[in-house]
């Protein structure tokens, strides 16, 4: 059992959670954590020690960047002896993104990392903000009756639920359950109790945490469709400092049997680049044996992203080239889960 209370360290990004209108533009724009802390009076009824840190600036969350993730996982690292859990504010336009970077730069940590945010600045009446930040700091507070944190991974808490971070695509600008988890389910939802999908819950990590920070972002997501010029997806898979490929194909991996397209594939596999499948489907998964327009890919050198999503593969293809491996070794780990990203076959 640990001699202290729960210490949850929030740290502010920036987002919608924060915002407030601008007098003459109307456009909404992000303002410091005591705008928040404002309207949150609850924050004091918490029996947990809450400490804050902040973005400087904050940022909309449109304009994240790797090297911001990377800022972020620093902050977490940085406060491991003070801090039993973490909330992340972030914007919800790219929460999913940032979700999936620190689920492969944090494997190890241990320690529940929250994200939320909000559909509404926390300064309406009306905002989901609130309700979210309370639940978040609860699921980043939970523990076992022994001591251990309950959801020792990178959630996004949103709505009524909590889900793996590298699972959720944002689903709805307008709706207050933003997010949709499509192919795993929440690993713990809030009503008048929390109810925790334990089996689902990745167990803490056996391997020792040596976080790896640096992203290679040399990649591009093509989203085909019929009538796509072969010029352009040759071009793309030719330009020398692409090295990796996610191919958003359609419904279970497949894509048009042309000769031009497997040609400029294997062209760029040999060349060392990483061509990774997933579906433009929201939900499911690829699956290149299926049907004569799949195995034709992965008979030109690409790799199955299996269920993943965008959100995810993008990251996780920039996160493995980041590392230094080999293109084959990169190929291996992208059909291969770090933190519970991909339903393995
Ligand atoms: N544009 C905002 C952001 O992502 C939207 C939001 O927070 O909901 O920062």
């Amino acid at each position: 059992m640990k001699a202290h209370k729960p210490r949850i360290l929030i740290i502010y990004t920036g987002g919608t959670i924060g915002m407030i209108r601008h007098p003459e533009t109307g456009t909404l724009r992000p303002l410091d954590f005591e705008n928040l802390r404002h309207h949150v009076p609850e924050l004091h009824e918490f029996d947990y020690e809450i400490l804050t840190h902040q973005f400087q600036p904050p940022i909309d969350s449109s304009d994240m960047t790797p090297e911001l993730w990377a800022q972020l996982a620093r902050i977490i690292i940085d406060h491991r002896d003070l801090a039993d859990g973490y909330v992340v504010l972030h914007g919800t336009d790219t929460m999913a993104y940032t979700a999936s970077a620190l689920s492969f730069m944090l494997r190890g940590l241990d320690r529940p990392v929250v994200l939320t945010g909000s559909q509404l600045p926390i300064g309406i009446l009306r905002t989901d903000g609130k309700e979210n930040l309370i639940n978040a700091i609860e699921y980043a507070a939970a523990t076992h009756p022994d001591g251990r944190p309950m959801v020792p991974e990178v959630t996004v808490c949103f709505g009524q639920h909590l889900y793996r971070g590298n699972r959720v695509t944002k689903s709805s600008a307008e709706q207050f359950n933003a997010f949709t988890s499509y192919n795993f389910p929440p690993l713990a939802t809030a009503g008048v109790n929390i109810h925790y999908n334990l089996p689902l819950i990745l167990p803490a990590s056996q391997t020792p945490f040596e976080p790896h920070l640096q992203f290679d972002n040399s990649v591009i997501a093509i989203t085909l469709f019929p009538g796509i010029r072969h010029q352009t997806i040759e071009h793309v898979l030719q330009m020398p400092d692409i090295r990796g490929v996610i191919l958003r194909t359609f419904g279970s991996g497949n894509a048009p049997r042309q000769a031009w397209l497997t040609r400029a594939i294997r062209e760029a596999t040999r060349e060392g680049k990483v061509v990774v499948n997933i579906t433009q489907c929201d939900a499911g998964s690829v699956a290149m044996g299926l049907y004569e327009t799949g195995h034709q890919l992965r008979e030109a050198g690409v790799v199955s992203g299996g269920d993943m999503t965008i959100e995810c593969a993008v990251t996780k293809l920039m996160y493995l080239l980041g590392q230094g491996l080999s293109p084959d070794e990169v190929r291996r780990l992208m059909t291969t889960s770090l933190a519970g990203e991909i339903t393995e076959e």
